[in-house]
């Protein structure tokens, strides 16, 4: 590991101070992530900005909704009482994550800010654009079985790893972020990227801004929600494809309003809105589900060794609608 200066900011001002100050500063938190890609030397900061003290833990009432501070751990959102009742497939999502020590320490920031899995980005034995912009793209032509099918580019063809991002895209969630300019609120739609030519640029935070919380709304379609994931193994594993799905069905069973969001198969947490366009004002069906899932994957872009999931993710995505809406 490459040595670097500690810096313990004691407010959210001070620490954006020292981001705007030292543009080759990185933020730790849980440092469940990024200490990793530092041991390995794909990421090598000069200065690390531990905000790992600042008061960003908190889950509060936010009238409208939740307000998940960016240090609440990913344990304390998954059991969060509110979460479970009113947001269950925020907390199904996140205890599909990583491993129970893992959670304890990851937080909601770390999530949403957590790099690729690709193991070429994690190897610097090979090219990488992400890592090194310029280098090339050795998954596009080596094994990329868990590579996206969905926003790819021939720059970079990396999923983003995130359930917890998944499930609060679902939810049409919004992350708040504070900056020199002051503080803004970012849809998560548009928080992350695609890769195009510059996969190094992951998110649109601006120079100075750190994340400090996430809003998620309460709303009917929040309250029938669940998380679907598949992977090689039943835990501690990252998605091959995984479904997040939220509904609000009328007595009659008709959808009157419904958020699907993709795991696993897209360069960003990615929202299915042809087949919930297909779906809504219609009955909540096993033909409607299965006839609409189809048309979020037209632009798929399925390559050698990942062509499987774009199958996958329709069955599970027909698996998820069922689980919500009820059927058996
Ligand atoms: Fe790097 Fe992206 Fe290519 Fe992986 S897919 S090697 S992260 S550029």
């Amino acid at each position: 590991m490459q040595p670097f200066e500690l810096l313990r900011p004691a407010t959210v001002q001070e620490a954006v101070e020292h981001l705007v100050r030292y543009p080759g500063a990185m933020v730790v938190a849980g440092a469940t992530g990024l200490v990793d890609l530092m041991k390995l030397e794909v990421e090598t900061p000069d200065r690390l900005l531990d905000i790992g003290r600042l008061p960003l833990d908190g889950i509060e009432d936010h009238g409208h909704g939740l307000r998940l501070g960016a240090l609440a751990s990913n344990s304390d959102v998954a059991r969060h009482p509110a979460v479970r009742a009113e947001f269950p497939v925020l907390s199904q999502a996140l205890l599909a994550g990583a491993s129970p020590q893992l959670r304890n320490a990851a937080t909601v920031g770390g999530n949403l800010m957590q790099r690729t899995r690709c193991t070429y980005f994690r190897d610097r034995a090979f090219a990488c654009n992400k890592r090194t912009p310029g280098s090339g793209c050795s998954a596009q032509h080596g094994p990329h079985r868990m590579h996206a099918v969905l926003g790819v580019s021939e720059q970079c063809m990396a999923t983003h790893p995130s359930d917890m991002c998944v499930a609060l895209l679902a939810l049409d969630a919004e992350v708040e972020v504070t900056g020199p300019h002051g503080r803004r609120e970012i849809p998560l739609a548009h928080f992350h990227c695609l890769p195009g030519d510059t996969p190094h640029i992951e998110t649109v935070l601006a120079r100075g801004e750190i994340v400090t919380a996430v809003i998620v709304p309460r709303t009917p379609l929040a309250a029938r929600s669940a998380y679907l994931k598949v992977r090689d193994r039943a835990s501690y594993e990252f998605a091959l494809v995984s479904v997040a799905v939220a509904m609000e069905l009328r007595g009659d069973r008709t959808i009157d309003a419904i958020r699907i969001a993709l795991g696993g198969v897209g360069t960003r947490p990615w929202r299915a809105e042809a087949t919930e366009a297909l779906l809504v004002g219609h009955a909540a069906t096993p033909d409607n589900f299965r006839a609409s899932v189809g048309a979020s994957l037209q632009a798929a872009h399925p390559r050698r060794d990942n062509a499987f999931k774009v199958e996958l993710v329709q069955r599970a995505m027909v698996r998820a609608l069922e689980t919500v809406g009820g059927l058996p």
